[in-house]
């Protein structure tokens, strides 16, 4: 079973969330006698490493190929720039010439040429790593600095922990990156449930609004949403959960001693033990709310 924590802008504490439903997890599946995974998929800014003191035993490189033209060989015909989706190649009168940063690899460009005139370069883009963390099988991508496309390094992680048997776990959560662009579809797609990590703000609602249009409205998951730094002074989001059918499975409060754990670098269920019961009832409530909506 798949849970992918999201959110709809980043800083609503999906990583505190994310970190203690694993810790929770974990203990459950000591008892199932099955694994429990744990996938950092925020690529752009990996941070579960350093709150479960993560140990990395391997790393697989993530790359891409990027069009490489042969001048000699082209006729300026201009298909490449054509089937290109990504405005990643213009073909000019006198040269073909590849925007390396725009291209997502896809290779229809060369596959298109018909003067054989594009090869394909393997070029680095990120790397995805694994090893092991508080009991936990552990996996995170890391986008190469400077890059800008975090969706194949998502999906790398997701490959190589399938490729390493980790689907057949009891469960595998993911810490997706914020937001709802693409790589955030990425790390949803396939997931069973989506916990919605989110604050009592006008923006904490406005972009809860939008990752429950693309959690639940596009890819059709079943949904439910945390209420995180929650100080009871705004209603808005409850309201929007209850007109929506959103069930709001974990509630934190605004709390200074949250705030100080999570500054410290340690997991909230273990700084503060006193949560614990909060994230073993959600997570079964997680796990109950995949399992109905299971065909
Ligand atoms: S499709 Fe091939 S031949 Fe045509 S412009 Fe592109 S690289 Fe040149
Ligand atoms: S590989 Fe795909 S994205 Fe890159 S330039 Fe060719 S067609 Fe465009």
């Amino acid at each position: 079973m798949r849970l992918v924590v999201a959110s709809g802008k980043g800083g609503t504490g999906k990583t505190l969330v994310a970190t203690s439903l694993a810790l929770m997890a974990r203990e459950r599946a000591q008892s199932l006698q099955a694994p429990t995974a744990l996938l950092d998929a925020d690529v752009e800014a990996p941070n579960v490493a350093l709150f479960l003191r993560a140990e990395l035993e391997e790393a697989v490189a993530v790359e891409r190929l990027v069009p490489r033209v042969d001048q000699a060989l082209c006729t300026h015909c201009g298909r490449c720039a054509e089937v290109c989706q990504f405005h990643a190649i213009a073909s000019l009168p006198l040269k073909t010439l590849v925007f390396d940063a725009l291209c997502h690899g896809c290779g229809s460009c060369a596959l298109e040429c018909p003067a054989g005139a594009i090869s394909e370069e393997p070029q680095p883009m990120g790397q995805v790593r694994f090893g092991q963390a508080e009991g936990l099988r552990y996996g995170e991508g890391e986008l190469q600095v400077g890059e800008a496309m975090a969706t194949p390094v998502i999906r790398a992680l997701k490959h190589e922990a399938r490729s390493r048997g980790w689907d057949s776990d009891a469960l595998t959560i993911i810490d997706s990156p914020p937001g709802t662009a693409c790589p955030v579809i990425e790390a949803l797609r396939g997931a069973d449930v989506a916990l919605l990590v989110t604050e009592p703000t006008p923006f904490g609602l406005h972009d809860l609004r939008l990752a429950v249009q693309v959690a639940r409205d596009v890819l059709g998951l079943p949904v439910a949403v945390a209420i995180n730094r929650d100080d009871g002074q705004d209603g808005a989001v409850d309201a929007y959960c209850e007109a929506e059918h959103l069930p709001v499975l974990l509630r934190l409060p605004l709390a200074r001693e949250i705030a100080s754990s999570y500054s410290n670098g340690e997991p909230l269920v273990t700084a503060l033990p006193q949560y614990r019961a909060t994230f073993a009832v959600a997570l079964d409530a997680l796990l109950a709310l995949a399992t109905e909506a299971r065909p």
